[in-house]
């Protein structure tokens, strides 16, 4: 069912018009109860002066009935009323018929006091009569009896006119609902909306919020349509960086294969020699492939919301004994280490963090092994770990080349190598600090680079400082 679409011009009409009628009919009512009781009040004094008239004709001459029956006086009933209340002549009625009238306030309060009167509604249409009684010198009395309009008819014989009044008034309010409505609508379809706030101005001030409102907006899509470029240049180089990546150790296996399988390569010292470079080539290749996976997995997570919560595509979030990560990859390393001629130790403090292990593992280890390849002969790295400032740290310290400052962001890059051939000859894959960069903020941690050319590098990755709560449950 679709909605129905509500028009300005409708709702104006409706407020314009409402408000009409609550007027007329406001006036109507007090109008008509004015005019109602000026009426009465006129008749009353209309009343009372032919009460007078009469009362003066009858006690100066000597036949009552005789005088009633010559009077003329428009529409008023005249009634001669006995000592006891007998009715002895009236202008409307015949005498004998009518009931005693001696208990009819006007009639008892003339017999009374000289005068009377009285008022009583007649009809449903809220008709009244007006009553007014003369004591006479001859002890008789004269009332004159007067039928006035009442509320509900004089309200009945306004209704032609207060018809015509509210075809009126809905014709005017057409008119002004269009106009006004036209009028509202103005400054609104004025808005630029791709300047907003140029228009605060001219605007009506209650639309200067909602004008704020769509600039700020406006600034965000902007915002998101230049991140959205961003990343989409950024997986589009990915993308050619990877192919080109993947390709150089594919190359050098099938050409190595090629020289095998062609015979070419008889002597088996050299057959050796080109099957351990395959079997390096291989090895790169399955570093670079694992790598690729790993930040993969860790642009889905950073994606996918889940990032925060304890389970991802990389694993389920556990408190992790660091001590005990950079022990694991010391083991891994103290190899690798001796190979290059440089020592390595670690020096760990207790401290422990909301992670995932193979993430934290890896972080550390890529770290490691960065230390280890960039550094110098009889260089040393230290691999620290412990609490400052109530958060958990890691640190990797060496004495090796150094990064120089320019240079010391974009080595989080992916593919982004200082040296390329130094990287390449080393095994390097181009995307260890881009995991650890990735790893740590999977883990809301801040890393910190503090290096000098030629004298060596620390970095260091900072937790969240909650996560000292977990020491607790060990
Ligand atoms: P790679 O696989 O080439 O080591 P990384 O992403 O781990 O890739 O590092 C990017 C580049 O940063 C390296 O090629 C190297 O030039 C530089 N780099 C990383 N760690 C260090 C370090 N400890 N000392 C000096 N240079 C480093």
């Amino acid at each position: 069912m679709s909605a129905v679409r509500r028009s300005l011009s409708h709702r104006v009409f409706a407020t314009v018009f409402a408000v009409a009628m609550v007027v007329v009919a406001v006036f109507s009512l007090a109008g008509t109860a004015y005019v109602q009781s000026r009426l009465v009040s006129l008749a009353h004094e209309e009343l009372d002066s032919q009460a007078d008239v009469v009362r003066a004709a009858l006690d100066s001459m000597p036949d009552d009935k005789f005088i009633l029956r010559n009077l003329e006086l428009g529409n008023t009933r005249i009634t001669l009323i006995d000592t006891d209340g007998t009715v002895l002549y009236d202008t409307e009625a015949e005498a004998d018929t009518m009931p005693n009238h001696a208990s009819r306030p006007e009639v008892a309060s003339a017999f009374a006091n000289g005068r009377g009167d009285a008022e009583r509604a007649s009809t449903t249409l809220g008709e009244v009569m007006l009553y007014e009684a003369v004591l006479l010198e001859n002890g008789t009395v004269v009332r004159l009896a007067q039928e006035q309009a009442g509320y509900l008819s004089i309200l009945v014989g306004m209704l032609p006119p207060l018809a015509v009044l509210v075809a009126l008034c809905a014709i005017v309010s057409l008119v002004a609902a269009r106009r006004e409505s036209r009028a509202i609508i103005e400054p609104l379809l004025e808005v630029d909306l791709d300047h907003p706030v140029r228009n605060v101005e001219n605007a009506y001030t209650e639309m200067v919020p909602m004008l704020e409102r769509i600039e700020t907006q406006r600034q965000e899509l902007k915002r998101q349509v230049r991140v959205l470029a961003d990343n989409d240049r950024m997986r589009r180089e990915f993308t050619a960086n990877i192919t080109h990546e993947l390709k150089t150790p594919l190359t050098a296996i099938s050409g190595y294969a090629e020289l095998i399988s062609s015979g070419m390569v008889s002597d088996e010292a050299d057959q050796r020699d080109f099957a351990h470079r395959i079997f390096n080539e291989a090895g790169r290749l399955t570093a670079l492939v694992n790598d690729i996976l790993t930040l993969s997995n860790l642009d889905e997570a950073e994606r996918d919301e889940a990032g925060s919560s304890s389970d991802s595509v990389l694993g389920t979030r556990e408190p992790v004994d660091l001590p005990r990560t950079l022990d694991t990859v010391y083991h891994r390393l103290e190899t690798v280490a001796d190979v290059n001629g440089v020592t390595l130790s670690v020096k760990p403090q207790r401290a422990i963090v909301l992670g995932v292990p193979r993430l934290l593992d890896e972080l550390v280890y890529n770290l490691a092994s960065n230390a280890i390849r960039y550094n110098k002969p009889d260089g040393s790295v230290t691999m620290r770990c412990g609490m400052e400032d109530g958060a958990p740290f890691i640190s990797v310290e060496d004495t090796g080349i150094g990064i120089a400052p320019e240079e010391q962001e974009k080595v989080f890059e992916r593919f982004y190598r200082v040296d390329k051939s130094r990287s390449k000859e080393r095994g390097g894959t181009g995307l260890g600090l881009a995991i650890v960069k990735h790893a740590a903020v999977f883990h809301d941690a801040t890393i910190s680079v503090d290096s000098a050319l030629g004298e060596g590098t620390t970095i260091t990755v900072r937790f969240p400082a909650g996560d000292q709560e977990l020491g607790e449950l060990f």
